[in-house]
């Protein structure tokens, strides 16, 4: 007997084990792991991914495979166990890691068909199958099955014949190009052409010299002939045409110039040289390219992969969501040109899907995504790449709770090759490691143009209050940006909007209330008009005055785009201003619209949020102001220094890219803060030391390993109990080295309706930690299925709300 594992799709602990099925006598051999099929459970029918095949099970009433869903698997080997890791490391659901995987197209039920790859392939069609392509390059998959064709459709797809595509309805619909090819024998086809008139004869060599099917829109360009000749060609049965689905390519209005690979600096070169070796002797290692903005690591970047690709290999390249700019993907398309797949957010399901099958059908060597384009299927990675690598957006938010860092290392592990970690402002994590040894750090430490980092200047916004000025702006700001309209530079400013409203600061002196145990800015709650901290859960009234100074300025913190839009045509009339935030850039194209108007010079001003903090490349911008450096640095998070150093350097990194020098004004309440005067100052290492002596001494990462478990409930006392019993549960269970913070209401205390209390663990070595989660979620998994408490759980929290 043959007997299937399935992972079936239910996300919850109870079914989160592989059932077996037995496999009826026509999909022996077909049915393979990573495939995915329909199988009855209880009175159910539930879709599954195959993890494993094999000749026996200890469980006697087996029930049969109902149905068989891919005609392929969809996921290889690699990535099986990649999510058996996933599950293990992050403790998510099977089921969950490998949807994770996959685009979106394909976890819905759409329709399926088979489609011809190449007309050319005709002929290698099994001769059983041959009948239902007849007049025709698709077949749907219900005829093929109702034939019972399984085997035969399966080996076709496994030679590169037919291919498996899931129907994406879509309101666009799908395209399709006309396309001409021969219907006869290639020496026919040579016969032939000597008894045709001459532009049919054009026609006939044309295709014969091209060896496959050509556009008509081509033939005619080419060739310069009417649709004449050719309608005579098909009705004399030598030519066929075909409806050709052409992908969805979201760039296919650009042109991309070809570039070619500029020489390197000594520094690029030697770096180069180490990641290069690397790749040549298939070995696995970690990089760490620490170099300051501008010093051309994505050009290092570029020459490596290129290295791997000569290798017969392939590549991922992981970068930012935000600064997957149409800078940035132009630069790897006219470097790499056809062979780069593009992954990001703002692609609709059928164009991820698009995008995906080019990696599967191997058409591509090259990936450039967001995060979840690590889990790129690729068979054979020669390195994979992540720029930018101490952003937080390379976490995910949801199951499966993972770090790309990690799964592109476990990746590189499997197929032997290096991966590169890239940052002007490595995260503590990953310098601690190459400080260690563990990663190898490469540097670049001088920008690759003849102008330096950009001189920076802090204003201290206490003493622009204190003389009389309540504007948002600074004097020296105001001034600065006059002198830009006056010459015709550019300038970008930028607002930080993330942590605004949170904390309670004072606008006399900067003072912001802190926990006494915690050393974290206090939160402030409307609820109650309390301050409280979310990791001890130490709580007190909001203050009428400053405890610092006495001022009754005391207020949290909050500004808009919107308002500083129009301060700034209020303050310089004459200032041409673009404003990039969501409400601005939520339209599809609108986030490329406005940056191509700013690159056409079409405003003087660029000014947004996060979002306009990286990747931008401008030459004429020669001014970078910082509106408010500190919103982020009072956020409940032990990672807010860094945040905050990561994001002034970034943000200074804009200017001065090029020929004209760039300046930058940092606005702050708190001139003094480490993380300011040393980002002021480009001196990462400096940051560095300091931060690192600060988490020892409060035993945070990269010394203590975090856990964070969120109870949740519509009853906020039922979620408070459960998170009791949960850290009791722990504190009795974990070893003496772990230690159990909390419960304490999470930042963010009510979501969705639910009340949220958390607890912490901080731990260096825990043996019992997985057993001890595992039996927790096991505990109230049954409940939250019946409206009871939902807990979770983050093995690697970047989100402390
Ligand atoms: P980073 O990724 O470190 O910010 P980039 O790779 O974007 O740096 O390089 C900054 C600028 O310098 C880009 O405009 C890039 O085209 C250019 N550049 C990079 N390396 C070289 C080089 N070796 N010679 C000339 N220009 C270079
Ligand atoms: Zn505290
Ligand atoms: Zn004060």
């Amino acid at each position: 007997m043959k007997v299937a594992s399935v992972i079936v799709d239910v996300p919850s602990r109870q079914t989160d084990r592989p059932f077996d099925y037995w496999i009826p006598e026509r999909w022996q051999g077909v049915i393979q792991p990573g495939m995915r099929v329909t199988v009855p459970f209880g009175a159910r029918r539930l879709q599954g991914f195959v993890v494993d095949v094999k000749d026996h099970s200890d469980i006697k009433q087996l029930k049969p495979i109902e149905h068989v869903i891919d005609v392929v698997p969809v996921l290889n080997e690699e990535l099986l166990d990649l999510g058996r890791y996933l599950t293990e490391t992050t403790l998510c659901f099977a089921i969950s890691a490998y949807q994770a995987m996959l685009p979106a197209a394909m976890r819905a039920k759409y329709e399926k068909t088979l489609r011809l790859t190449d007309e050319e392939k005709r002929g290698r069609l099994p001769d059983e199958v041959k009948p239902l392509f007849a007049g025709r390059t698709e077949a749907p998959w219900k005829e093929v099955e109702a034939a019972g064709l399984w085997r035969a459709a399966q080996k076709a797809v496994q030679q590169g014949v037919l291919e498996a595509v899931y129907k994406v309805k879509e309101k666009a619909g799908k395209k399709t190009v006309k396309h001409a090819a021969l219907a006869i024998p290639s020496e026919q086809a040579k016969q032939e052409l000597g008894s045709l008139p001459a532009r049919q004869k054009e026609v006939l060599s044309f295709l014969l010299e091209k060896g496959k099917a050509a556009s008509v829109a081509e033939l005619q360009a080419v060739l310069g002939v009417s649709s004449a000749p050719l309608k005579a060609l098909v009705d004399k049965g030598f030519v066929v045409l075909n409806d050709v689905e052409v992908y969805r390519d979201p760039y296919e209005h650009r042109t991309f110039q070809p570039s070619e690979p500029p020489a390197l600096t000594q520094a690029q070169e030697a770096a180069l040289a180490k990641i290069a070796a690397s790749v040549r002797a298939g070995e696995h290692r970690t990089f760490l390219l620490y170099g300051v903005t501008g010093s051309g690591k994505t050009e290092v970047y570029m020459q490596a992969i290129d290295e791997a690709l000569r290798q017969g290999k392939e590549a991922i390249v992981l970068v930012p969501e935000i600064s997957l700019t149409p800078q940035m993907v132009e630069r790897f398309k006219s470097r790499f040109g056809s062979k780069v797949a593009v992954l990001h957010s703002g692609l609709s399901v059928g164009e991820k899907y698009d995008e995906w099958r080019k990696i599967h059908r191997k058409e591509v060597q090259l990936v450039v995504g967001a995060r979840s384009a690590v889990f790129a299927p690729f068979e054979n990675l020669g390195m994979i790449i992540i720029d930018e690598e101490h952003e937080t957006s390379y976490k995910q938010e949801e199951m499966p709770r993972y770090h790309a860092r990690d799964v592109a290392i476990y990746r590189a592990r499997r197929h032997s090759c290096p991966v590169v970690l890239g940052s002007a402002t490595p995260s503590l994590e990953t310098f601690a490691r190459a400080a260690k040894g563990v990663y190898e750090l490469l540097e670049l430490p001088e920008r690759v143009s003849r102008q330096g980092l950009p001189s920076v200047h802090v204003v201290d916004m206490r003493e622009e209050l204190r003389s009389g000025n309540r504007s948002m702006f600074s004097r020296r700001l105001l001034d600065e940006l006059r002198r830009r309209l006056e010459r015709g530079e550019q300038a970008v400013l930028f607002l930080n909007r993330r942590g605004y409203s949170t904390f309670v600061m004072c606008r006399g002196c900067g003072y912001v209330i802190r926990c006494p145990h915690c050393d974290i800015s206090l939160t402030y709650h409307r609820a109650g008009e309390r301050m409280k901290c979310h990791y001890c859960g130490h709580e007190e009234p909001l203050a009428p005055r400053c405890p610092s100074c006495g001022s009754e300025h005391i207020r949290f913190f909050g500004t808009g785009t919107q308002k500083v839009e129009e301060e700034l045509t209020r303050l310089l009339p004459k200032a041409r201003v673009i404003r990039m935030d969501v409400d601005t850039t939520g339209r599809k194209g609108a986030h490329e619209e406005l940056l191509s108007r700013f690159a056409a010079k079409e405003a003087d001003i660029l000014l947004g949020t996060q979002m306009i903090a990286k990747g931008l490349d401008f030459p004429d911008v020669t001014l970078v102001g910082v509106l408010a450096a500190d919103t982020m640095l009072h956020l409940p998070d032990f990672r807010a220094a860094e945040k905050t150093f990561q994001l002034l350097t970034q943000v200074s990194g804009r200017a001065g890219r090029h020929e004209l020098p760039g300046e930058v004004i940092i606005q702050t309440y708190t001139p003094d803060h480490y993380s300011i005067e040393l980002a002021a100052r480009h001196d990462y290492r400096a940051f560095y030391q300091r931060e690192m002596a600060l988490r020892k001494a409060h035993g945070y990462p990269p010394y203590y390993y975090l856990t964070l478990i969120t109870a949740a409930h519509e009853e906020a006392p039922a979620a408070a109990k459960a998170a009791e019993k949960i850290a009791a549960y722990l504190r009795k269970h974990l070893s003496h080295e772990a230690v159990v913070l909390g419960p304490v209401a999470s930042p963010i205390a009510r979501l969705h309706d639910r009340y949220r209390y958390q607890c912490m663990i901080k731990y260096k070595r825990e043996p019992n930690l997985t057993a001890a989660l595992k039996a927790v979620i096991d505990r109230y998994q049954a409940d939250a299925a019946h409206g009871g408490v939902m807990v979770t759980i983050d093995t690697n929290p970047y989100m402390m709300m």
